[in-house]
């Protein structure tokens, strides 16, 4: 796992939600996943997004966007595990499924490993 100016706050948020995941699935987070905290603001809707790259062992990089670090504790473990979901799904490459449909595997994905999205 690969950390870039990343709070420490949110480092043991992602230790959090990582423990809490199946083995396999934590192995790919800790070894596909380049995680990165964007302290601009922008105006960017979302909390954080996953890219799909090609850039060495990092298959994936979730960029946290500054809105994130506002957000309550509950619902930063839940954006975190929804993004993990896009990345170990594998949502960048498939083309044919909606967005809804990603979404929505992402947000049960989260669920079941027990985190729910809050207000
Ligand atoms: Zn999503």
């Amino acid at each position: 796992m690969k950390k870039l100016s990343i709070h420490l706050e949110t480092d043991k948020l992602l230790d959090t939600v990582i423990s809490k995941l199946p083995e396999k699935i934590a192995d790919y987070a800790c070894n596909g996943i380049g995680f990165f905290e964007n302290l601009k603001e922008n105006n960017r809707l979302s909390y954080a997004i996953c890219l799909d790259t090609k850039i060495n062992k990092y298959r994936h990089f979730i960029i946290f966007d500054s809105k994130f670090r506002r957000l309550p504790r509950k619902k930063k473990l839940f954006v975190i595990a929804h993004e993990i979901a896009h990345a170990y799904l594998k949502h960048g490459e498939e083309k044919g499924k909606s967005k809804m449909k990603r979404e929505k595997e992402a947000n049960d994905f989260a669920n079941k490993y027990g985190f729910f999205d809050s207000k």
